[in-house]
C-alpha cells in the first residue's frame, strides 16, 4: 500500500470538503436547488476572475473552453495573432488553424517569456488582426507572461485579448478587468482544486460585438446558448451536477482565505521551491518563473527516471518535459490545493531518488532550503 501525492500541474488534489460534495447524491438540474446553487457560484466565479461580467460554466476540459474562445469570436479566413511560449500558447495555433482561422504566430523560444513590444509590433502592422491569444501561466515550461502590459496595448487597438488562465487562475495574481483583458478561459482541475470536468469563460462587451458576427459553425460550445441559459441560472446542457457542488464549495473555501492571500500563498511555496531545486544543484529553466509550478533542468541521462522512481517508488508524483524538453526538466506544481507539507515531502523524495541516481548530493540540503524559505512567511 503507498500514499499518493499528486504534485503535477494539474490535476491537482482536492480538499475533502470538496471531494465530499461530489460524492452526494445526484439532485435534478432543472430545480430552484440548483437555481440556488448557481447563483452562489455566478458571484463567487466573478471574484476570482476578477470581473464584473458573467462567467459561464461549462462540461468540458480547459481545451473546450479555448476552443469556445476561438469558434465563437471568429470566422473562416480571419486573421488572428497568437503569442505563443510553450505547448499551451502552440495549442491556441492549432485549434484557430483547425478552423480555418489565418494565424499569425509570434513565437519564442520555450523558457523565455512573450515579449509585449512584439505584440504592438505586430499588431501596428497588421491592423485587422481580431483578437491575441496569450496564456497567463505556461505550464510546459512555467514561465509567467506580464498580462497586465500586453492588456494595455491591446485595448488601445479594435482587437480582443483572450488569455489561457487554466493553470494561472487563483494562483497566480490575475485582474481580468483591471488588467483590460476581454476574454479569459480557465478550467476546475488546478487552482479552483476541483476534479477535471469543468471549464470557464468570460467575455467583456467588447468580445460580445466580435462574438456576434462569429460564423464558424458550432453548436454545444455555443456560447449565446450559455448566455441566455445563465440569465435564469441554468445551463444549457445536462451539467455535471456534483461538480457544480463540489465547486460551490471550493469557490468557497476561496474566498474565506481571500483571493489576494492565496496569490500571495503560491508566491511562497514558488519561491521555496526554486530554493529546493538550487539546493538540489539544479538549474532553473524558464526566464520569468511563475507562482504555480517550479521547472528545473535535469541531467538528460536521469531525466526520465527521476519522474518514474519518484511515482513508482515513493508515490509522488510531479511531471517530465513535453515535447523537446522530455527528459530534460521536471516540472513540480504547487498550484491548487498543495501545500507547505508537500512541498517537504516532494523535496525529500526527491532528494532520496537522486542519491539512489548517483547524483552527488548532500541529503537534506533541499529539503532545509525549502523550510528557510517557508519560515521566512
Ligand atoms: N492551457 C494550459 C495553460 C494548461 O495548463 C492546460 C492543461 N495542462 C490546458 C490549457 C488544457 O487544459 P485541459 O487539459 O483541461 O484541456
Amino acid at each position: 500500500m503507498k500514499k499518493h501525492y499528486l504534485l503535477t500541474p494539474g490535476p491537482t488534489p482536492i480538499p475533502l470538503e470538496v471531494a465530499l460534495k461530489e460524492a452526494l447524491p445526484i439532485f435534478h438540474h432543472r430545480t430552484n436547488e440548483f437555481v440556488t446553487i448557481y447563483k452562489d457560484i455566478a458571484e463567487g466565479l466573478k471574484y476570482v476572475f476578477q470581473t464584473k461580467n458573467e462567467v459561464y460554466t461549462v462540461a468540458s476540459s480547459g481545451t473546450g473552453a479555448m476552443e469556445i474562445a476561438v469558434t465563437n469570436l471568429l470566422s473562416l479566413g480571419d486573421e488572428i495573432m497568437v503569442a505563443s511560449c510553450g505547448n499551451f500558447g502552440d495549442r491556441w495555433i492549432k485549434i484557430a488553424e483547425g478552423y480555418g482561422v489565418k494565424v499569425i504566430s509570434v513565437l519564442v523560444k520555450w523558457g523565455k517569456v512573450v515579449k509585449p513590444a512584439d505584440i504592438e509590433r505586430v499588431l501596428k502592422v497588421n491592423p485587422n488582426i481580431k483578437a491575441v491569444y496569450v496564456t497567463l501561466t505556461e505550464t510546459s515550461t512555467g514561465v509567467v507572461n506580464d498580462i497586465k502590459v500586453i492588456g494595455e496595448i491591446v485595448s488601445k487597438t479594435n482587437a480582443v485579448l483572450v488569455v489561457d488562465a487554466v493553470s494561472g487562475l487563483v494562483g497566480q495574481e490575475f485582474r481580468t478587468d483591471d488588467w483590460k483583458v476581454d476574454v479569459v478561459i480557465s478550467g476546475s482541475q488546478k487552482g479552483l482544486m476541483l476534479a477535471p470536468g469543468l471549464a470557464f469563460i468570460v467575455l467583456s462587451d467588447k468580445a460580445w460585438a466580435l462574438a456576434e458576427s462569429s460564423k464558424i459553425p458550432k453548436f454545444y460550445f455555443d456560447i449565446k446558448k450559455y448566455k441566455k441559459s445563465y440569465g435564469v441560472n441554468e445551463t444549457p446542457f445536462t451539467p455535471p451536477v456534483t461538480l457544480i457542488l463540489a465547486l460551490q464549495e471550493s469557490l468557497r473555501l476561496i474566498k474565506e482565505r481571500g483571493l489576494e492571500n492565496m496569490w500571495n500563498d503560491y508566491k511562497l511555496l514558488a519561491k521555496a521551491a526554486r530554493a529546493g531545486m538550487k539546493a538540489l544543484g539544479l538549474k532553473l529553466f524558464g526566464e520569468a518563473p511563475c507562482n504555480v509550478v517550479t521547472v528545473a533542468c535535469v541531467p538528460v541521462e536521469i531525466g526520465c527516471r527521476i519522474v518514474k522512481i519518484l511515482r513508482e517508488k515513493y508515490g509522488v508524483s510531479i511531471a517530465d518535459g513535453q515535447g523537446d524538453l522530455k527528459g530534460k526538466i521536471i516540472r513540480f506544481a504547487h498550484m491548487g490545493y498543495i501545500g507547505k507539507v508537500d512541498l517537504l515531502v516532494g523535496f525529500a523524495c526527491l532528494e532520496m531518488v537522486f542519491a539512489e541516481l548517483g547524483v552527488n548530493i548532500e541529503k537534506g540540503k533541499a529539503v532545509a532550503a525549502v523550510e528557510e524559505e517557508l519560515l521566512k512567511a
